[in-house]
Formats: C-alpha cells, structure tokens, sequence
C-alpha cells in the first residue's frame, strides 16, 4: 500500500458511500488518510434489495482513467458488455447501427449496484478506511466542524474531521451548508421528461436482441434506450413527458402505447409481463444541478454529483464523478497535499468542466429522441444516392 509523509493522521469524512463516495474512500485510503466513509443507506452488499437510481450505467473513458487509478479498471471491465455502437430502430422495426467512434472502439454497460459493492469491498481492504453504513448527515457545524449523524436505532454520532468530501448525491445534505455562504451560486433544473425501467427477459436463453449495442428508439419528444445485462436481460429506460406517463393508466393503454410507437419491442417483453412491469414503479424526475464553488475553505469539497448532477442523456453523470475523484488525487499529489491549494484549484479545474457537461447532457436530451432521426433519415438519403 502507497504511504506519503504526513498524512497518516489527517482525517477525511467522506460523506456518501454510493458510486463516487465508495470511489473517493480508495484514492483517500491509497495515500493513507484517515478516512470515514458515512453512508445513510444499509450496506448494499447486504441488502436484499438494492435501492438505485438505475441498474445499469454506460462505462466510459473518463471514468475507466478513475478506477484504473485505483486498481480497479480490469476487475469492472471484466464484469461488463461493450457496446460498439448505437443500434436505432425505426417505427417500422428497421434496426441500423450508429457507432460510438472508430473500429474497436466501445462504451460498456455495467451493472450499477456490483459496481458500488466492488468499490466499497476495494475500499474496505485498507486499514485506514472504516465504512459506517446507516450514518445519515442531519447537521453540520462549520464552525466548530462537528457533523451530526443520524443512525437508523434513533441514536447519534457526532464526530469532526481535517476535510469533508461531500458525495452524497443530487439532495446532498453537504451542500445544504454551502448555500448560507457568501457567493455561492446554485441551480437547479427539473426536465419535464421522467423515466421508468422496464425489462426485456432473454430468449431462448440468449439475449433477445444484439446485445453489444445501446438500442435507442427516438421517437421525437420522447424515446426507449435499452442496455445489455450480464444474466442476458436488457434494461430498458422509457424518457416521456410527465404528463404522457400519467395519460396511461391501464394494461390495454400501455399495449395500445407500445403498438404505436414501440412494435418491436412487444415481443421482446411479452405482453403481460409489460402490462404489469409499466406500473411496477411510478416514472421518475431527473434534475440538472450547477453550483460553485465546490469548496469552503479547507473544510470541504463537493463531488460527483453532490457537485453536479446531470441529466443522464450523455451518460456520463458518474464518469464526470469519478474525473472528480481522479483530479483531485492528482492535485493532492501536485500541491503536497496541501488542502488550501487544492480546494481552490480544483474548483478553478472542474466546475467549467462539470458545467460543460451539464450542458452537454441537456444538448444530447434532444439529439437522442430527435437528431438522430434525422440524422438516420439523411444517412438513408444518402445511401439511396449512392
Ligand atoms: P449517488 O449515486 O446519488 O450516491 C450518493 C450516496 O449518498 C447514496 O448512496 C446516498 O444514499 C448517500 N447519501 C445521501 N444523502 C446522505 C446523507 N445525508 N448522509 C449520508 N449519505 C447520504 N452516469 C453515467 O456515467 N453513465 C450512465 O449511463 C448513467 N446513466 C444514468 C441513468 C439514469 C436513469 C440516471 C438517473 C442517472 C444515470 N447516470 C449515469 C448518472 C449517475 O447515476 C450519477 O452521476 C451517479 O450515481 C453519481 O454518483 P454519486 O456517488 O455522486 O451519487
């Protein structure tokens, strides 16, 4: 284990044990901190059922530079399914191909809640990291640095640290402190899109379409993905006005729904089992979150997307997080770990960045129900002219 000078008794209190907190736990505990991890839910490795936001999540670049970091790169790598390429399909069922970048080049669709349990077993594996799971922030003081956690027996840990990493997600209780200071700016956007997951079961055993695609079914002002699993089902996310959702409220509606604008999916998802999976779970809203700075003093730091929550058309909401967590290591190692460097650099580095992304994911809302229909249908007219 990399041990650095001097930092074997600062203590870190990273707040948030999902998918950049359990992250930020092992760069932390890779240079010897002292770090706690806080986490309000059970221990998802545990747990008979994982809450999530979605259960599966596109892999890329950015975020693959994060966990090969860490060690961790060929471990999640191993567990998840290329995808070489967009596969759009039609109204009519047509399927065409759109591919990510050049030959050989891949996104990957990994399974969410194995994601986060490898990351926090990865971060329990060094001695200086203790995961306290069912510790939810109620209170921070910034004056005297004292953060209050609730436990789920009603009892509290009150408890103080050198730096809190705020990564408690898109309502982080962290960043609840930041907006009684001076400066700070903060947004937030809700689309008036929800989504709702939905599964395509195998087939004969097998996966019942191509499975190293992200099937995408645009249809304008509301559209279908679809993402492979390893146990051969996809997980599909159906994006749609609010108030689209609420104008369906039978079986028969969602049949008739599907019929119209999604025909070759029915058999894929059987007809019954679609019926009772539409109302399985009530759709749900996805916010666009931008605030800065990311930091206070040399007390806090705000990440993933505690820092910067996005809509999830880019696909890159947890790679920026894990960007996060890697340009911060990289200025922990640049400025000696000095703290009253780093947190202001890494503002200055990342809100443009997380920012752009914001914006990035927003612009791609659009290009992914609308543009590539277009895009196909300029394609097709050019191979016809050809
Ligand atoms: P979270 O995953 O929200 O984790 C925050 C953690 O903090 C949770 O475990 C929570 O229980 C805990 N917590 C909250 N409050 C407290 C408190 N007070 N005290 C202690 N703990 C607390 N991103 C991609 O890169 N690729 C994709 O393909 C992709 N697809 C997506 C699809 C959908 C439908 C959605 C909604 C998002 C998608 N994202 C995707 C975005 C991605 O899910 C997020 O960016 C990522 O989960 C952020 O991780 P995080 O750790 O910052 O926050």
């Amino acid at each position: 284990m990399e041990r650095k000078v001097g930092v074997n008794n600062v203590k870190i209190a990273v707040v948030g044990g999902g998918l950049v907190g359990a992250l930020n736990a092992c760069f932390f505990a890779k240079r010897g901190f002292q770090v706690e991890l806080y986490e309000s839910r059970e221990d998802i490795r545990r747990a008979t059922v994982v809450k999530g936001r979605s259960i599966n999540l596109a892999l890329s670049h950015r975020g693959r530079e994060a966990l090969k970091a860490v060690g961790m790169e060929d471990k999640i790598v191993s567990k998840g399914i290329p995808m070489h390429a967009r596969m759009i399909h039609s109204p009519s069922g047509k399927r065409s191909p759109i591919p990510y970048g050049k030959k050989g080049q891949y996104i990957l669709s990994v399974d969410r809640a194995n994601l986060n349990k490898e990351l926090l077993s990865a971060a329990e594996t060094y001695p200086s990291a203790k995961m306290n799971f069912e510790h939810k922030l109620v209170d921070w003081n910034l004056e005297s640095g004292s953060m209050t956690f609730l436990r789920n027996d009603g009892s509290t840990k009150v408890t103080t640290c050198d730096l809190t990493v705020g990564c408690d997600g898109a309502f982080s209780a962290v960043r609840k402190h930041f907006m009684r200071q001076s400066r700070f700016n903060y947004s937030q956007t809700y689309i008036p899109h929800g989504y709702m997951e939905l599964t395509i079961p195998p087939k004969h055993g097998d996966f019942a379409m191509e499975p190293n695609f992200l099937h995408i079914w645009p249809r304008n002002t509301f559209m279908m993905i679809a993402l492979p699993n390893l146990d051969m089902t996809f997980t599909c996310t159906l994006f749609m006005p609010f108030e689209d959702f609420e104008k369906i409220t039978t079986g028969d509606e969602v049949l008739e729904f599907f019929q119209r604008y999604f025909p070759d999916s029915i058999p894929l998802f059987g007809e019954e089992a679609l019926k009772q999976d539409y109302f399985r779970l009530p759709a749900q809203a996805m916010v666009s979150v931008k605030c800065s700075p990311y930091h206070i003093g040399t007390a806090c730091v705000l990440m993933g997307d505690a820092a910067h929550a996005v809509v999830p058309f880019y696909g890159q909401g947890m790679n920026a997080g894990f960007e996060d967590c890697i340009v911060f290591d990289e200025l922990l190692d640049q400025y000696n770990c000095d703290f009253s460097i780093c947190l202001p650099e890494f503002t200055r580095l990342r809100v443009p960045d997380d920012h752009a992304i914001a914006d990035l994911a927003m612009y791609n809302y659009i290009e992914m129900r609308a543009h590539v229909n277009s895009k196909w249908f300029l394609f097709r007219k050019h191979l016809d002219m050809i």
